[in-house]
């Protein structure tokens, strides 16, 4: 299976990704957790990541395009994987699709997380308190959902066109909205 979740800021993404690649046995790639990896161990890379992402602002497409490529060519990606937080512009929709495309797959679909946007300032709010990200505060979480609505969410409508999108309500338990994802899934497994 290869997979894209889908979802703004506060969504779920991170918490459901785990989950569903477990279950198609495929590695989750979170863009976001590879930065903060990098971040934190002080790389060339994380140095760079880290002045657009304490704004809130993307990384510049051509950094992280080359990350996701190296990282989808590692063995463990072959089978599969489940993107989390990739692609968000439409520049790095082009460069998945040639990725993709050059080994003779394509992309099996697109899981969207929805939930309202009082809800997810809630949730991001309280994921300050207790994980203590640098870019949870009220300032840099609005400027995530502004970029969110004007560079990501109209790739939506991209993979609408190809058919490949599941739109996932993502209020209620966890369990519950993972429940909803498999069972959108499985039914594309078994097609
Ligand atoms: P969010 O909760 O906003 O979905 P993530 O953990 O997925 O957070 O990403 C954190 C930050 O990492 C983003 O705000 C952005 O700066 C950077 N980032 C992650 N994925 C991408 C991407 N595909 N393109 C550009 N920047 C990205």
């Amino acid at each position: 299976m290869r997979l894209i979740l889908m979802g703004p800021p506060g969504a779920g993404k991170g918490t459901q990704a785990k989950f569903v690649a477990d279950h198609f046995g495929v590695p989750a790639i979170s863009t976001g957790d590879i930065f903060r990896a990098n971040v934190s161990q002080g790389t060339p890379l994380g140095v760079e990541a880290k002045r657009y992402m304490d704004a809130g602002e993307y990384v510049p497409d051509e950094v992280t395009n080359l990350m996701v490529r190296n990282r989808i060519d590692e063995p463990d990606a072959a089978p599969g994987f489940l993107l989390d937080g990739y692609p968000r512009t439409l520049a790095q929709v082009e460069e998945l699709d040639g990725m993709i495309g050059h080994t003779g797959h394509s992309l099996d679909a697109v899981v969207v997380i929805t939930a309202d946007k009082d809800e997810l300032v809630q949730r991001l709010l309280a994921r300050a308190q207790t994980e203590g990200r640098a870019d949870d505060t009220e300032e840099v979480i609005r400027r995530r959902q502004e970029i969110y609505l004007s560079e990501t969410e109209p790739l939506i409508a991209v993979y609408k066109e190809r058919g490949l999108v599941h739109e996932i309500d993502g209020m209620g338990e966890v369990e519950e909205v993972t429940k909803r994802i498999f069972e959108a899934l499985d039914a594309v497994s078994q097609s």
